[in-house]
């Protein structure tokens, strides 16, 4: 799945393809991939649009046209890919086709991908609706301060990494940066979320501060299948301190693999203590 990072180099990397590109036609073989307006609707609304920015909120991509705006999740193997022929190849679900010619298509095996059109520019009312209301802030956000993390985390029972992935607390860690940025806070990840410190979640913030903006610097990682826009490989991967590593970058002792709420986790018992 991609994750924050891999989104982020998406956007960059599609802004330069197709920003001031105007819409001439739009064609769905998969119109699911839609979910709150009728394709008809869907291509009505674009027909004559012109992009005029890419930006993003948390995984979710937010294509700006002229009077209307475009939210678009990858999920798990969503990809665009721009094109200057106008060959549909298989798994390309939905297809934009601009005025000069080229087109962007969004290729999805899996089809779990999503698109929400909003014929409005308005951000502030946007964000209030489904699916951004859903996204919690980034932690590179102005925002973003012990208090509002505390105030999410003071009831919950769960344990710090589960939470952590949470995207309506904290928007922009996936399971790999997770375990780097408990890593690096000393926190171990079973630690019930209730129990951290002042001084522990501020820790978070900080190395989670410091993880997405390196790995947005290098492109994210290539870990699985994922490969964004014009096939931009990550080289974060070769910066993890502790995710698929054997042993322990500081300490040297082993990594342990256990599993936390289902996700594959390492740790570094030692320089992650457990709560005994
Ligand atoms: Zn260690």
């Amino acid at each position: 799945m991609p994750e924050l990072p891999e989104v982020e180099t998406v956007r960059r990397t599609l802004a330069t393809l197709v920003v001031g590109k105007t819409i001439a036609d739009v064609s769905a073989p998969y119109p699911k991939i839609i979910k709150n307006l009728s394709f008809s609707h869907f291509r009505g609304t674009l027909i004559n649009e012109t992009i005029t920015d890419i930006k993003r909120k948390g995984k979710f991509l937010i294509v700006v046209f002229t009077k209307c705006v475009l939210v678009s999740h990858l999920r798990m193997e969503g990809k665009y890919f721009y094109k200057t022929t106008p060959a549909i190849e298989k798994h390309e679900h939905v297809i934009f086709w601009f005025t000069d010619g080229s087109s962007l298509h969004y290729h999805d095996t899996r089809k779990f991908g999503t698109m929400y059109l909003f014929p409005t520019r308005d951000m502030t009312l946007i964000t209030q609706l489904e699916p951004l209301s859903q996204v919690g802030l980034e932690p590179m956000d102005a925002n973003m301060n012990v208090a509002y993390l505390k105030a999410r985390f003071q009831k919950s029972t769960k344990a710090i990494k589960t939470t952590l992935l949470d995207q309506k607390i904290m928007a922009g860690l996936g399971n790999i940066y997770v375990d780097e940025v408990l890593f690096l806070s000393k926190i171990h990840p079973e630690t019930p979320t209730k129990t951290l410190s002042d001084e522990q979640i501020a820790l978070i913030i900080t190395n989670a501060q410091t993880v997405l903006t390196k790995a947005i610097a290098l492109g994210g990682t290539t870990i699985r299948s994922f490969t964004s826009a014009h096939d931009v490989s990550g080289r974060f991967q070769n910066e993890l301190l502790v995710h698929t590593k054997t042993e322990c970058p500081v300490c040297q002792a082993k990594i342990k693999k256990i599993k936390v709420g289902g996700r594959g986790t390492y740790v570094c018992e030692n320089c992650q203590k457990p709560l005994t």
